[in-house]
């Protein structure tokens, strides 16, 4: 079985305990490669190597810096076909989704970031006839990446890519779940002359690396992406530390759909926004909201839609659903669809295992999930599911639907339907999410401000943002 290594002062290395933990391919429910089951002193390693690093990296000038990054986005886009497969056997997403979306996407944020650099200036603060203010930003030092598994080259680039490139050092842990494609960046950003210890991949388990990383005194930073709980618990063993903080948390997400809307259009893009990558996307719309007199016709013509996709092999073209992620997350899932029975819903469609014929007959896939029927209090309306399964309800007004999106203690993100702008306009003013796509969705420029309120995050990533949260600001005042 393929083994994987962690990335540690330029090399490819054993975990000090010399123990992995099985790797799955979750279309086929079996294990399929090793990955370190590393712990505090693989961390420590990383720590001292980036420490070390940090020196010569933050003072080489920036178009040096991106030349490199350029590179290792260069020897991503020549291996792509590497990549996504990997990525598709690891996660279980369909390789095309892979290839045309995430790979490219991780191209593109180290090509962003690379190329922002050379571009990054800081502030002046005159005082006519006084003095004159002016802003240093300099790199914080050795920052950690923590990122999860649904998105996984794709989020670790998101991360490391602004931190690297403001000339910082890094430790990241990706997802234990998904490692195959950090592992494969670490040979590539070996290939690409990528300094020894600037980044540094530390393979595990949340509990033990995710830890050791928020915890160690010399890492000044973490930018965090996952689930709630977890960054509530990195948010508390840091703050004693006062250590700078980017948590991208959970999500629970309306899509509001009013009855002026371009119908079509819609349609396609909700089936998008609901079963995209098995739904496992934070910004996915899990809570469809539709407005009453349009209800009876988009849930017939939804549900049709939603019967006929393709679930199975995450290698064929043809699949538009592929395999949940692990199998802990299968069976969250379907205790969800469960629950969802129990508080009173009627499953329209999906709500089942599904075992395709062939290799993939032992994998966890979920048949797409439509539930009618629930209150927008219950249990399986504010809690995320983070899986294919979506609620559907009517509403009557404006007022209803506003009280509704902003129910859950989560404020990602929200979609909003229809020709109406003026509507939509004052909607996505008072919708409570750090995200609001009018007649889209996931439509991403990578130099808006992204993140959530609420419990779905502390903080923004995303062009200057991330640029300003990976340095630290010193005003420097000279008097005249
Ligand atoms: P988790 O919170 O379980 O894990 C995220 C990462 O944190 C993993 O690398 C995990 O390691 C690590 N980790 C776990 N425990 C700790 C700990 N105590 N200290 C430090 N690190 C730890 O999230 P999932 O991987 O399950 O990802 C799904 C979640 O991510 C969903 O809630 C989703 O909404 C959210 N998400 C948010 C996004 C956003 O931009 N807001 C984008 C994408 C996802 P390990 O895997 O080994 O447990």
């Amino acid at each position: 079985m393929k083994k994987i290594f962690n990335y540690i002062n330029g090399k490819l290395v054993e975990p000090i305990s010399g123990k992995y933990l099985d790797n799955f391919d979750p279309s086929t429910g079996k294990a399929y490669s090793h990955c370190p089951d590393s712990d505090e002193r693989d961390v420590e390693l990383a720590t001292q190597a980036a420490l070390q690093a940090f020196g010569a990296w933050s003072v080489l000038a920036p178009e040096k810096r991106s030349r490199i990054m350029l590179r290792i986005a260069e020897l991503i886009e020549k291996n792509i076909d590497e990549l996504a497969e990997a990525e598709s056997i690891d996660q279980g997403k369909p390789k095309w989704l892979a290839k045309n979306g995430e790979i490219p996407r991780a191209i593109s944020n180290i090509r962003f970031f690379g190329t922002a650099i050379e571009h990054f200036a800081s502030e002046a603060h005159p005082m006519p006839g006084h003095a004159i203010n002016y802003t240093l930003r300099t790199p914080i030092g050795v920052v950690g990446c923590i990122s999860p598994w649904n998105l996984p080259l794709y989020l670790f680039t998101w991360k490391i890519a602004p931190a690297l490139a403001s000339g910082n050092c890094v430790v990241a842990k990706p997802s234990e779940i998904t490692p195959m494609t950090a592992y494969l960046l670490a040979q590539i950003c070996i290939q690409a002359g990528l300094p020894h210890g600037v980044l540094n991949i530390v393979h595990g388990l949340g509990e033990k690396v995710g830890s050791a990383i928020t915890l160690h005194s010399q890492i000044k930073a973490i930018s965090f992406t996952g689930g709630t709980k977890t960054g509530a618990e990195i948010a508390r063993l840091a703050a004693p530390m006062f250590k700078k903080l980017s948590l991208e948390l959970g999500g629970k997400n309306p899509n509001i759909i009013f009855a002026d809307c371009n119908f079509d259009k819609m349609l396609e893009e909700t089936l998008r926004s609901s079963f995209l990558n098995q739904g496992e996307i934070c910004l996915c719309g899990s809570r469809i909201f539709i407005e009453r007199s349009i209800y009876n016709k988009f849930k017939n013509a939804f549900i049709e839609k939603v019967k006929a996709r393709v679930i199975g092999d995450p290698l064929f073209d043809t699949t538009l659903v592929g395999a949940i992620a692990s199998k802990m997350h299968f069976e969250k899932v379907m205790s969800y669809i469960e629950l969802a029975k129990q508080e009173g819903g009627t499953v329209l469609c999906g709500g089942n295992q599904v075992n395709p014929e062939g290799r993939c007959s032992a994998g966890w896939f979920i048949a797409p999930t439509v539930i009618e029927g629930l209150s927008f209090d219950c249990r399986t309306n504010q809690e995320e599911i983070f899986g294919p399964v979506v609620t559907i309800a009517p509403f009557d007004t404006e007022e209803e639907v506003l009280m509704f999106a902003n129910s859950t203690e989560f404020g990602l993100a929200a979609t909003i339907w229809t020709e109406n702008l003026t509507l939509a306009h004052r909607m996505a003013a008072e919708i409570k999410s750090g995200i609001v796509w009018i007649n889209c969705w996931l439509l991403r420029d990578l130099r808006t401000p992204f993140g959530g309120v609420k419990n779905s995050g502390v903080g923004r990533e995303g062009g200057w943002e991330a640029m300003r949260f990976f340095t630290e600001p010193k005003n420097v005042c000279i008097k005249l």
